[in-house]
């Protein structure tokens, strides 16, 4: 972790912004991509800068962190994604913060829980459903198999989350077909599920965000590579 200066991050934004240029209007001109930078490796200095140089919305995978951030910068007009697994003793936390969009609800547990303590608090929530495309053992969310009626169960059963779409983690494999076919997945039930107003596919990380926006991601999640 170090302070960057601005013309070294406005390097690395630009660079980010380039390719996701790049990529969106392969798929049409009409794909429009959102940046989402995942604040979580980065100083705070760093964030007030990216900032100053354009970008609005920012991700962070704890609740501790988020909270802290968010009270520091509160003068800033910035949105705060909430990304990382949630755990049920921070649900409460989380709630009060109101953030932008929760994209990492992972279990239909995790989701009655949220539920009820936002009914509680009289809240709502945006959230994305995560989906555990490539099945790996390492990885929390719903299966592909199960996402879509899931995500039907949960619009009916949870009437303070709004489910806004689906989110990913790529496979964890340096063979890009396997990746490939992770994004894939994921994007044909975000397909199906624009019918139940679903407007975010939540795909692509420093490593992968190009493939990711090739496959049809319209939000990327990009840390390390901003704050190399
Ligand atoms: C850390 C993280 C990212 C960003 O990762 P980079 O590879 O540094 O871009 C994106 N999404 C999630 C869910 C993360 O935890």
């Amino acid at each position: 972790m170090a302070i960057l200066d601005k013309e070294h991050l406005r390097a690395n934004l630009d660079e980010v912004i380039w390719n996701i240029e790049e990529a969106r209007i392969s798929v049409s001109e009409h794909h429009i991509v959102k940046l989402v930078t995942v604040a979580k490796y980065t100083e705070l200095e760093n964030i007030s800068t990216l900032y100053e140089l354009g970008q609005r919305a920012f991700g962070e995978n704890q609740v501790q962190q988020l909270k802290e951030r968010m009270h520091t910068l509160e003068e800033l007009p910035l949105e705060w994604h909430m990304i990382g697994s949630l755990q049920k003793n921070k649900i409460n936390n989380l709630i009060d913060l109101h953030p932008t969009l929760m994209q990492s609800l992972d279990s239909l547990d995790l989701t009655e829980e949220l539920n009820k303590k936002l009914a509680t608090k009289e809240s709502k929530m945006n959230c994305l459903l995560q989906i555990n495309a490539a099945n790996e053992a390492s990885k929390s969310g719903f299966s592909s198999e199960e996402a879509y009626d899931m995500y039907q169960t949960i619009t009916e059963s949870c009437p303070n989350i709004n489910l806004k779409g689906v989110m990913t983690i790529g496979a964890h494999t340096e063979d890009s077909k396997e990746i490939q076919k992770s994004f894939e997945t994921t994007h044909s039930i975000y397909e199906n599920l624009q019918k139940e107003g679903a407007t975010y596919c939540s795909m692509g990380m420093s490593s992968d965000y190009t493939l990711a926006i090739k496959c049809g991601s319209n939000l990327v999640r990009v840390g390390s590579a901003l704050f190399k």
